[in-house]
Parts: structure tokens; C-alpha cells; sequence
């Protein structure tokens, strides 16, 4: 998660150490430059309220403000705030529908559990207006304590599917955090309540418990997560008009944005949280998801750079890198996703 990335003249850099997945291209490619913002000019922990609503997936201006007061990020960030009052174009074609679920449903905080001991899970899809050849189906597991919230995307939601990212999740919150996973909520869907989960959970020694019908409140916190994550998505999605194939990375970057925001029952951030050693979250790590970009070929003649468009996507988990899909070299159906290796900061 420590991508750090350099804002200059309005540019925003990402420095590439090794391109990982290499299309035919022999470029040194190591700068975006944000096409929208080039008239914004910033400097490197100066943001306008706008950059930062961007940069944090159109969340909420109050939460991040909140974030970058209360100072959970390693930078000290100097939040320009406009003159007028802040007014966002993409959220104000879903704001009706936006947000409501947070006012007065959150439940008390879950002080009796140790962060990463106690889960609730449940799964969401297909997505609308999808087909069998996107992930439109999403697991999510969030940790009833600090509200750190862990999704995948499927092609399905066999319980086979559904028990291998189980398994991967609690391993992850193992490792990572070094926590120890007690008990999961979940409602009785058959994903669930099958034979081989059963097994595992005895294995592992986790309570696996049920919520009845009667009980629905247990399992309520998944829910809303889900439509949160879900919202989130398809504002983004419906921000930068990219199609539903790309409601993955869409997925991938909400998540990592709410883990990164003060919550706002327990205020803090999710990530710093439940993990056990100290993390550092660097607010300018975080680059606008769908926002148009050229990545520059450096090799070239600096007085006619030649570049490619690129779309920010999402951080990459195995990578420590970002994603981004460049629509040239677009040749299957499939987005060919760039992956960047942002470890060090570059200077011109
Ligand atoms: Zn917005």
C-alpha cells in the first residue's frame, strides 16, 4: 500500500521501477498526467477540497476532511477549500440516493471484540446489466470492530468459489495483521451452510454463527457495506463512463478508499486498525479512479513527448503498484491492464 506518487505542476507522477505486465512496448513509462486536472496547479501536500473528493472515490467531504484533521495520514495535507460551496458534478447526479444509510445505522461499537476477531460476511450479484464474462458477483467480509471491510469480485458464487476466498481472507488477516479470526456472522444462504465450510470453520476453530430470520439485524452491517462498496462503484463508474467490465476495479478501488477513511463510529482508519504493527497511509497514494491520463515515454525527445491515454484504476494488492487500462493497445475484449511499480518517487 506505500505508492507514493509526486503531484507537480497539476501532473501527477508515479515512478515505475519495473513494468510488470509488459504489453509490446519498449517505453520507459513512468509519469500520468491527469488530462482534467491540468489547470489545477498543485503542490505536493497542497490539495483542494475537489483533488481530494476525487482522489478519495467521491466520498464523503465532511469523513475526509475529518480524515486529514485528525491526522491519520503521514502527510500534513493542507486542504484548499473553495470559496463558494463545494458542489461535485458526478455526485450530484446520485446524491438522492446517496449516503442515506449512513445517518442513525450504525450500530453501537463493538468494543467487546478485538479488532480482526469477529466478521460478518455476505455476498452480492450479479451486478446489473452485466453478462457471465465480467466479475459481478462480490464477497465481503468486514471486521465488526474497526469496520475494515475486505471484497473480492467472482464470476460466480459457487460455494466453492466462496469458500477458496474464505480461506484466502482469513490467511491474509493472519499474516498481514496478525489477528486471529473467532467468529463469522453470515445469513443461511447456501453458500454458507454447505459441508465444506462447516469443515474448515471446525478446522480453524471459528464459530461460524447464523442469523435467523428473525435475527436480521446480525447480519445487517454486511448488507450496508455492500451497498455502500456498490454505491461507491458505480459512482465511479458512471464518473468516468467506463463500462461495467471494469466494475471490478471500480470494487477494488472503493474498498481501499473506505479502509482509508476515519470511520466514523470508531474514528479511525479501518487499516490502521486492525492491524497490529504500525502502518503509514499516505493520502497522496491514492490517485482518482477512471480519471483520464498519458503516460508518457521518457526515452523520447522531451520537447514532443509522445505518450499514450491511460485510465487510473485501481491498487494493485500483489504489486504495491497501480493499475491502469490503456485503451490503445485494447486488443481483446478483455482490458489489458498496465501495472506500474510506484515504489519511488521520481524527479525531474
Ligand atoms: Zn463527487
Amino acid at each position: 500500500m506505500n505508492i507514493k506518487t509526486h503531484v507537480k505542476d497539476g501532473i501527477i507522477h508515479v515512478k515505475k521501477d519495473d513494468l510488470i505486465d509488459h504489453p509490446t512496448y519498449d517505453f520507459k513509462v513512468n509519469a500520468i498526467q491527469p488530462t482534467s486536472s491540468k489547470k489545477v496547479r498543485l503542490k505536493t501536500k497542497v490539495v483542494s477540497l475537489k483533488d481530494a473528493h476525487k482522489r478519495m472515490g467521491h466520498t464523503g467531504v465532511q469523513q475526509i476532511e475529518n480524515s486529514i484533521k485528525h491526522n491519520h495520514y503521514e502527510e500534513s495535507i493542507d486542504l484548499i477549500k473553495e470559496p463558494n460551496e463545494f458542489w461535485c458534478e458526478t455526485c450530484k447526479v446520485s446524491k438522492a440516493t446517496r449516503r442515506n444509510h449512513y445517518t442513525g445505522s450504525m450500530n453501537e461499537y463493538s468494543i467487546d471484540n478485538e479488532p480482526g476477531s469477529s466478521w460478518c460476511m455476505d455476498i452480492f450479484g450479479p451486478v446489473s446489466n452485466s453478462n457471465s464474462d465480467t466479475k459481478r458477483y462480490m464477497f465481503i467480509m468486514v471486521d465488526n470492530n474497526t469496520r475494515y471491510c475486505m471484497t473480492s469480485t467472482h464470476f460466480n458464487k459457487n460455494a466453492e468459489t466462496i469458500l477458496a476466498q474464505i480461506k484466502k481472507n482469513i490467511q491474509y488477516v493472519e499474516t498481514q495483521f496478525d489477528r486471529k479470526v473467532r467468529k463469522i456472522n453470515s445469513d443461511q444462504g447456501t453458500e454458507f451452510t454447505n459441508d465444506q465450510i462447516a469443515k474448515y470453520f471446525v478446522s480453524k476453530g471459528i464459530h461460524h454463527i447464523f442469523s435467523t430470520t428473525q435475527d436480521h439485524a446480525a447480519n445487517g452491517r454486511a448488507e450496508r457495506y455492500i451497498r455502500t462498496i456498490v454505491t461507491d462503484a458505480t459512482t465511479l463508474l458512471k464518473h468516468s463512463n467506463l463500462r461495467i467490465k471494469f466494475w471490478e476495479y471500480a470494487v477494488t478501488s472503493a474498498t481501499n478508499v473506505r479502509n482509508c477513511l476515519e470511520n466514523k463510529t470508531t474514528g479511525q482508519l479501518p487499516l490502521k486498525a486492525i492491524s497490529s504493527q504500525p502502518v503509514k497511509v499516505r493520502f497522496m497514494s491514492f490517485l482518482p479512479f477512471g480519471e483520464q491520463g498519458i503516460i508518457w515515454n521518457h526515452n523520447h525527445n522531451k520537447l514532443k513527448p509522445s505518450g499514450f491515454n491511460a485510465i487510473v484504476l485501481c491498487k494493485d494488492a500483489n504489486s504495491y503498484g497501480y493499475k491502469f487500462f490503456v485503451p490503445s493497445i485494447k486488443k481483446l475484449s478483455l482490458p489489458i491492464i498496465t501495472q506500474f511499480q510506484t515504489t519511488q518517487w521520481i524527479q525531474y
